[in-house]
């Protein structure tokens, strides 16, 4: 891991748009991101490939949809977002990463096995099962987490959360 303070809003603006370039002209793309600026201590290149995944999943999960809509959104939270009740939450502040889509969902029963290694829905040769396992990895070597939120036909939301640092101006 090669970690520096990250100003995180440029950078995820940056590392999305870079995420829409790949995608089918026909998805309806958002990217929103609080004006409040937020530094983390960060591996700018994992950060990236766990945008990537996780808009690549997105992209997989509405294809063959009418309407397909991917979003975006970068926001400060606290120990108190919904999201990590589940979770023992230490730091004061978070910044909370969110792609959300309105595809296919994520059977129950596949909910708790999603993160495992080469675990995968997709035909063979569409799909490797390591993209949400290094998304994983990712979040434990920055002391972060990760919610899932999904439901089956109705669409999917990834929230991934990161411990802030002061700014170091
Ligand atoms: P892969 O994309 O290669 O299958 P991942 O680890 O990225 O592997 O994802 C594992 C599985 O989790 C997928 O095969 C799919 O079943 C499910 N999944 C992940 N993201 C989404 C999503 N946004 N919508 C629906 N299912 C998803
Ligand atoms: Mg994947």
């Amino acid at each position: 891991v090669n970690k520096t303070s990250l100003v995180i809003n440029s950078f995820i603006k940056e590392a999305s748009k870079l995420a829409q370039v790949g995608l089918p002209e026909n998805i309806e793309f958002h990217c929103d991101i609080t004006d409040e600026r937020m530094v983390a201590y960060a591996d700018a290149t994992q950060l990236q490939q766990v945008m990537m995944n996780l808009i690549n999943n997105a992209r997989d999960a509405v294809d063959g949809r009418e309407h397909p809509v991917i979003q975006v959104t970068l926001d400060g939270a606290t120990p108190e977002h919904p999201s990590l009740s589940q979770f023992k939450p230490t730091e004061s502040r978070y910044a909370e990463l969110c792609v959300m889509d309105n595809g296919c969902g994520i059977r129950k029963e596949h909910l708790s096995r999603i993160m495992e290694p080469f675990f995968t829905t997709k035909e063979q040769g569409k799909g490797t099962g390591l993209g949400l396992a290094m998304v994983h990895g990712v979040v434990q070597s920055h002391h972060g987490f990760v919610a899932v939120e999904s439901e089956e036909g109705g669409g999917t939301a990834f929230r991934f959360f990161l411990p802030l640092v002061e700014a170091a101006s």
